[in-house]
């Protein structure tokens, strides 16, 4: 019997090739296949023939035959340009993408194209302009109506998808929606099995958040006591004067930590809003109460950068250890900084009281006891983001977390300037650079993101290092950065620029999140367009650090209008919470940092600008959690529950 159990090795059409493939995605079992959503629907019902084109402006999908492609380089905008002729019966029209070279094999002279997008006028006639594109055959040619395109992957095509699915989807027309997400009839039957589904991943996200919520109310933690006379010394002697959200901050975590339950924070602040400092009052406290802290970071650099601000902040009384690949300096430390997964593997704590974690959300309650030895008192967790998050977001990914928010920045923060550099203005752009190193600042310069591949990323530092040390700045020192560098020699780099060893340094987008050099004032980042805003912000915020007067420079070549107008609310706006939600809106969820790990699947995170989608799953979640808290009477939602625990290792 064929059941949403059966695992897909049992399936007619399935050989140990593609099983492998199939499970390489996760897909093990019927339940997994069926719940493996399309992407996006091909409309096939407008099909339109080429001839009919005649004018410009509308978007139209055509198919035919490519009797022609080649890729030019427009070197001077630096930019490749990759023009086909598609042909069908009726005629033959032009089709254009910017900077997708590989297009120049995959659709190759010969290939059954289907195209669809808006129609362009230029110098050559009528063309469509980088229309998205999918190879067809007969099959598809002949099928009609919407057909699913589910998301790519290597080795399983959608068409396989459709021929696994459909026959499938007789056995189980009776959960709801199910073969209208897959082949639906309309389009508006499509939407509402994309929102029926997406309600119910949201559901299981909200209960999942609520049972770990319920879970770390009934654990015990190491009671953290209040001592508000050292505090008040500790924060007396500081080198600048806290801010006000920054108190606030520290105020609620110091409470958080005094009760006898774990704490389960997160410490949301814009990038320079100085959530370091923050935690290490947390830290400093947990220390004086008699446990310790352990500090993770994402990275090495990060974690090193994170020693020494601590360092140069606590009195020598205080023991801090660092733990790298290279450096073990962690014996009977109070705070031990390292990255997540160094620490994970090889520490275990007498007696933690406080996780830190910079940049990765979430830290259960098994992951806390693994690092320690014999203790069952959970330790409290403060996680700390400089990822502005917007609020659907935040109740969704973290509804188990309370949450500190700084907003407000240190005193005497210039506000940073934000300019799109257009390709004619580069000279003026790298003058103005220049007199900026002559004044002694300096600068960062971001590499264009290549997709997928960390060499040619390297390849492009280099290439970007050689332009600018050999001939734009040549009487300039200039260093660079990039993922394939040893962490040692990452550090290396970071340590010498921090102590003006250079003036600038190219780096790829390793250098992301938190590194801190006050001293520099210029972010100049290359093909801006290929950023989200949100991460051009981080991006931002590694200037303005200090009193300075600082510079953010967008280069872009892309004629895309879109892109433009994203860059230019760059120029418009330094509030990282505003520029979050227009990121949101504008390419959804899956560019935010956590969102990714956050395991939330496509279709909930489709959904995630839906605040009253997410507020409805919400209060759903709570009903059933107080009816029924051990989901007893509700054994499909239990059992979905338990798939996600398995898929994303919550724990
Ligand atoms: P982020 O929130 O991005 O992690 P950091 O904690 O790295 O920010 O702080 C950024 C910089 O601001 C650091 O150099 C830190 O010492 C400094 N800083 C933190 N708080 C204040 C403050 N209240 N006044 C002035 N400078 C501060
Ligand atoms: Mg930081």
């Amino acid at each position: 019997m064929l059941s949403l159990d059966t695992p897909i090795e049992k399936l007619p059409r399935v050989g140990p090739r593609y099983l492998a493939r199939l499970k390489h995605l996760g897909i093990t079992t019927v339940r997994r296949l069926l719940w493996h959503f399309p992407a996006r629907y091909q409309d096939f019902s407008n099909l339109v023939e080429i001839a009919s084109i005649t004018s410009a402006g509308e978007t139209v999908s055509i198919q035919g035959v490519v009797s022609n492609i080649e890729t030019k380089r427009a070197w001077k905008r630096n930019m490749a340009i990759t023009t086909a002729s598609v042909e069908d019966a009726t005629g033959v029209i032009e089709a254009v993408w910017f900077n997708q070279p590989y297009l120049q094999d995959s659709l190759a002279e010969g290939t059954r194209v289907s195209l669809a997008g808006k129609v362009s006028e230029g110098k050559r006639g009528l063309y469509l302009s980088n229309p998205s594109y999918e190879k067809t055959t007969d099959d598809l040619r002949h099928t009609s109506g919407l057909v699913p395109i589910y998301p790519e992957t290597e080795g399983i095509t959608s068409k396989y998808l459709r021929f696994l699915i459909k026959p499938l989807l007789e056995n189980f027309t009776k959960i709801p929606y199910l073969s209208q997400i897959h082949f639906p009839d309309t389009m508006e039957k499509a939407e509402q099995a994309r929102k029926h589904f997406a309600f119910e991943e949201l559901l299981l996200f909200q209960l999942r958040s609520l049972i770990d919520r319920g879970q770390m109310q009934k654990a015990d933690a190491p009671a953290i006591a209040f001592d508000k006379d050292a505090i008040a010394k500790f924060v007396r002697a500081l080198p600048f004067k806290l801010t006000d959200d920054q108190r606030k901050a520290a105020y609620e975590i110091l409470k958080d930590i005094e009760g006898p339950h774990p704490m389960n924070r997160l410490l949301n602040g814009d990038v320079g809003s100085g959530k370091t400092v923050v935690a290490l009052i947390a830290a400093y406290q947990t220390a004086l109460a008699g446990y310790q802290t352990v500090f993770m970071a994402p990275t090495e650099l990060l974690a090193f950068q994170h020693y020494q601000t601590i360092t140069s902040l606590v009195s020598p009384t205080i023991r801090i250890g660092l733990l790298t690949g290279s450096k073990k300096e962690n014996q009977g430390a109070n705070i031990l900084v390292g990255t997540h997964a160094l620490i994970q593997d090889s520490v275990k704590f007498e007696k933690l009281g406080l996780v830190v974690i910079d940049e990765q959300h979430r830290f259960g309650i098994k992951q806390r006891m693994k690092l320690l030895k014999g203790s069952t008192l959970v330790p409290h967790l403060l996680s700390m983001s400089a990822t502005p998050i917007p609020r659907t977001l935040t109740l969704t990914l973290y509804g188990d977390l309370d949450v500190s928010l700084i907003k407000e920045k240190p005193k005497g923060r210039v506000e940073i300037i934000t300019k799109v550099i257009p390709h004619n203005e580069r000279e003026i752009a790298y003058a103005f650079i220049d007199s900026q190193m002559k004044s002694g600042r300096q600068v960062f310069v971001i590499c264009p993101r290549i997709e997928a591949s960390e060499a040619n990323e390297m390849k492009a530092v280099k290439e970007e290092f050689e332009k600018l040390s050999g001939k734009i700045f040549s009487h300039r020192r200039i260093a660079m950065l990039h993922g394939k560098l040893k962490a040692k020699d990452k550090e290396q780099v970071m340590a010498d620029f921090k102590n003006r060893k250079f003036d600038l340094v190219v780096s790829t987008s390793v250098i992301e999140v938190g590194v801190d050099v006050p001293n520099a004032t210029i972010m100049m980042i290359e093909s801006a367009e290929r950023f989200g805003l949100a991460q051009l912000h981080q991006f931002r915020g590694r200037v303005g650090r200090a009193e300075h007067q600082s510079y953010c420079y967008l280069f872009t070549t892309s004629p895309d209008i879109t892109s433009t107008r994203r860059l230019k609310a760059m120029e418009a706006t330094n509030d990282g919470f505003k520029l979050a939600e227009m990121d949101l809106k504008i390419r959804g969820p899956g560019e935010f940092a956590g969102t990714h790990q956050s395991g939330l699947p496509d279709l909930a995170m489709a959904s995630l600008a839906d605040l009253s989608l997410i507020q409805e799953a919400r209060t759903e979640a709570k009903k059933v959690i107080s009816e029924d808290p051990t989901l007893k009477n509700h054994p499909l939602l239990r059992e979905r529950l338990n798939e996600l625990q398995r898929i994303v290792h919550f724990e």
